[in-house]
């Protein structure tokens, strides 16, 4: 009803839809991989675009429309690699829309540098930029007033995101203040700009749906967070992804009651080479609740690991972390107590793990696979590398983590490490902002 609201607010300014004063420039790949860019506005924009040169006929319009347009737009995939704009198409009409298919994009890419200064000779112009990815996916969009842009695309299995450097119009902000200062009051910023995208979206009034259509804010939980067998529920808001789980290890222990069929005595040497030294708990069934950044974000502040769940594992069992108690008590004297696959129970019977889970490192993954999530999203890999070669504190920040491709994160990506040593799982903190966790 808010929303409806504010659209309606900017109902008015729908006026200045069709005038010659919005563009929305597009990067689309399909489900087959194949990238395309989309420039629409109005005709009148173009014309002026053009210098309102005179041209013989309309074929000759698009001629000249099109071979301008693409020598305006420059991408790259990585740093260097030039992309190639070709099959021109033009639609024209009171709203003109090019499209073009992108060449030599590779259907996997990290990194598109986009640049687009075709409208630059306009004053009272600005561009919406979106990528598009997929049918689900997530879009992004930068205001540009200069109307020379160039922004670089990010693209992670778990979304996109756009860095450009933002310059507002201050003619078009003038006209917009009153209402931006209404919207900042009443809605928290990103609300604002889902207002704002929806309003961009209605004023750009585009006849070609694959440039304009807003990628949904899907439930569909990424492939990745799939691999969380252990739960009880995997489920995704577009936001969060929220896992449910009872906390139960799918493994065999010395802290199951004798009469759960996944008990089993031990006796021998645990993490560390230490005896085996039982604790007095029992492990209880649990129903925590993880809810975890869908898109995980570096934080400025680094916040400091809670004791208790940090994070979880495949098998639904939480993470601790390197503390056994307050004020940073050592762990060295709970870890006799670690169970055949290094785990124990805390008092009220919640199991965890605060080293490498054998289950996962020796029996479901191996030694450099995906062991699961910290609260923050980010995630967590076993002591090695694909390459074989065990991971040291050495190898890592101060987070306990770094970045480069995995199997599950082709294009790279920040994760954690266990290692041997301590701090073993996490180190000076979150790396990124942390979701929640309800025991
Ligand atoms: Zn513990
Ligand atoms: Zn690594």
């Amino acid at each position: 009803m808010k929303s409806i609201f504010y659209l309606l607010l900017f109902l008015p300014l729908g006026v200045f839809g069709h005038s010659p004063q919005i563009s929305t420039f597009a990067l689309v790949r399909d489900s087959k991989g194949q990238w395309t860019a989309h420039l629409s506005a109005s005709l009148e924009a173009f014309e002026s675009a053009l210098g309102n040169k005179k041209v013989s006929s309309a074929e000759a319009f698009q001629k000249e429309l099109i071979q301008q347009v693409k020598s305006a737009i420059k991408i790259k995939s990585g740093v260097l690699q030039a992309v190639t704009l070709n099959d021109g198409q033009c639609h024209l009409g009171h709203q003109t829309d090019l499209k073009f298919t992108l060449m030599d994009l590779p259907t996997e890419v990290s990194t598109i540098s986009v640049e687009n200064d075709f409208f630059k000779e306009l004053n009272s112009h600005f561009m919406v930029f979106k990528v598009i990815n997929g049918a689900t996916e997530s879009n992004q969009f930068v205001l540009q007033s200069s109307n020379h842009f160039s922004a670089q695309v990010n693209i992670q299995p778990t979304g996109i995101t756009v860095d450009s450097e933002q310059s507002f119009n201050y003619y078009y902000l003038l006209f917009l203040a009153p209402i931006l200062l209404l919207l900042l009051l009443k809605y928290p910023m990103k609300k604002t700009i889902n207002v704002l995208n929806l309003a961009m979206l209605f004023f750009s009034c585009s006849t070609d749906d694959s440039a304009v259509t807003p990628a949904a804010s899907s439930a569909e939980v990424p492939a990745v967070y799939k691999k969380i067998y252990g739960a009880t529920s995997v489920t995704s808001d577009g936001k969060y992804i929220t896992i449910k789980t009872k906390g139960l290890p799918d493994h065999k222990s010395a802290y199951y009651a004798t009469t759960n069929s996944l008990y089993q005595a031990y006796s021998g040497t645990t993490f560390g080479g230490l005896t085996f030294a039982k604790n007095p708990n029992t492990i209880i069934e649990q129903s925590g609740t993880f809810k975890i950044p869908l898109k995980p974000v570096m934080s400025t502040n680094h916040a400091a690991t809670p004791l208790g769940a940090i994070g979880i594992a495949l098998n639904g069992v939480p993470f601790f972390n390197q503390y056994a108690g307050p004020n940073n008590q050592e762990l060295k004297g709970e870890m006799a107590g670690f169970d055949q696959f290094y785990g124990h129970p805390q008092n009220s019977g919640v199991y965890h793990y605060h080293v490498e889970p054998l289950q996962l490192t020796t029996v479901k993954s191996t030694k450099s696979g995906l062991m699961g999530f910290l609260l923050d999203g980010f995630p967590v890999y076993g002591p090695q590398e694909e390459s074989g070669s065990a991971v040291t504190n050495a190898n890592l920040d101060v987070y306990h983590g770094h970045s480069h491709e995995t199997v599950d994160y082709p294009n790279g990506f920040y994760h954690y490490h266990f290692t041997t040593e301590a701090p073993y799982l996490n180190g000076n903190g979150f790396y990124g902002t942390p979701g929640t966790v309800t025991q």
